[in-house]
């Protein structure tokens, strides 16, 4: 049938044999290692720390990274990573991804500007599954304006000494190091810097966070730095260069949260075309009463479109050519996508969709969090009115 996860997805030239094999070998890994467990861990508050390294073990975690580090370069492109999105997603846990696969937005910037010593050091047991690493840019008093953060590193002898705190961090509480978002000069955007603060340094204490609405399995922390010393050379870029590090990051984390956000709207159409199929209300299927149907008729143009646009800006990227802007846009509509077809199918499923346990519930409770984080729906429309030149 045209509406389940994988005929409801758009014919796609961009991709060849090579991408469908790497979809199959990661269906068969998540089918045998993550589904049948996922929600358990979801409501267990925690993933296996033996996932890690099988996922290191299966390219998942090195994926698109230097072969030199451990990671999986050689031939792949963005359509590689797009599958991957979408292959977690379809697990219908985020939870799962977001604590996974939180590398993706703090390593990065180690191996872009991170000196070699430190990359050769800190690359390789990550992408192996054997070393953890969370990004820390959110603090208690600067969210959406990363600009105004105020975590304090001053600089002493071949030292700095770090003060303050971060919020809602991934993975912190199980990381091996933070890369950190500190004020190392004035104010604003030109005086943050990047910098790799180990975990086990005297100082870093972390709290949970874990009274969340979804992403039960994905730790999130406070951290406090209380004059915590960190080398000079564990600086990410250039001293007052921070904010570049930063951003330069986002446009792979708001590509890889669209894919991922069109993967979910799918993954309820699939399972409230399912449910409208069975259920019998005054005597026909759900599926046959005309506002059923059209809301199903409604959620596929909704995905049909969210897909071209994710067609379209992957290939930019892969061509080098992406605008921040499209991109930004593109979060938006994929957001709006996910919530607009979870609202839907947790409609059509009824009672039953509101009861825990099915991944359309879960779903419903994972839209605000892709909304807010990489950049919330406000944040995006504002950067993309800017560089549009508006
Ligand atoms: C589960 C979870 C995991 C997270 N993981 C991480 C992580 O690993 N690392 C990390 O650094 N951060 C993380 N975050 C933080 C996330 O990036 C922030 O929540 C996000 O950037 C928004 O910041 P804020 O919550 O402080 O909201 P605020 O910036 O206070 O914004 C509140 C609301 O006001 C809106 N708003 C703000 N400014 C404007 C404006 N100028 N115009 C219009 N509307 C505006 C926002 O869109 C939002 O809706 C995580 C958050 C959550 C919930």
């Amino acid at each position: 049938m045209a509406l389940d996860f994988d005929l409801a997805r758009l014919p796609n030239p961009h991709l060849g044999h090579e991408h469908e094999e790497w979809r199959n070998q990661l269906r068969r890994f998540f089918d045998s290692h993550v589904c049948p467990y996922a929600a358990q861990w979801d409501e267990a508050g925690r993933i296996p720390d033996d996932l890690w390294p099988l996922a290191g073990d299966m390219g998942i975690l090195g994926l698109g990274y230097p072969e030199e580090y451990g990671g999986v370069s050689e031939g792949v492109d963005i359509w590689h990573k797009n599958i991957l999105n979408e292959e977690l997603a379809r697990v219908g846990v985020g939870g799962v991804s977001a604590t996974l696969m939180v590398h993706n937005i703090a390593l990065p910037p180690v191996v872009n500007f991170a000196r070699a010593s430190i990359r050769e050091r800190i690359v390789p047991p990550v992408l192996a599954g054997q070393k953890r690493i969370a990004l820390g840019i959110t603090e208690p008093g600067a969210g959406s304006d990363v600009a105004q953060i105020t975590t304090g590193a001053k600089r002493q002898g071949d030292h700095y000494i770090v003060n303050g705190s971060k919020t809602y961090i991934t993975g912190a509480m199980n990381a091996n190091w933070i890369t950190t978002a500190v004020r190392t000069g004035g104010e604003g955007a030109g005086g943050i810097s990047t910098l790799l603060i180990p975990t086990s340094a005297n100082g870093v204490t972390r709290t949970p966070l874990d009274k969340k609405q979804g992403w039960w399995c994905s730790d999130t922390a406070t951290v406090y730095f209380d004059n915590v010393k960190v080398p000079v050379a564990n600086l990410i870029g250039a001293e007052n260069q921070g904010f570049k590090v930063i951003m330069a990051n986002f446009n792979d984390e708001r590509m890889a949260m669209s894919a991922a956000m069109e993967a979910f709207a799918r993954v309820c159409l699939e399972e409230a075309v399912e449910w409208a199929r069975e259920r019998q209300t005054f005597g026909q299927r759900l599926a046959d009463h005309q506002v059923i149907r059209h809301k199903i008729a409604e959620m596929k143009r909704m995905i049909n479109a969210t897909q071209s646009y994710v067609q379209v800006m992957s290939n930019n990227v892969q061509n080098g050519n992406a605008h921040a802007g499209d991109i930004a846009m593109l979060k938006v509509q994929c957001s709006q996508t996910m919530e607009f077809c979870a609202r839907e199918a947790m409609q059509i499923m009824g009672g039953m969709g509101y009861m825990r346990g099915s991944r359309v519930e879960r779903i419903y409770r994972e839209v605000r969090v892709n909304a807010i984080g990489g950049g919330s729906e406000e944040i995006m429309r504002d950067l993309a009115a800017r560089q549009y030149g508006l």
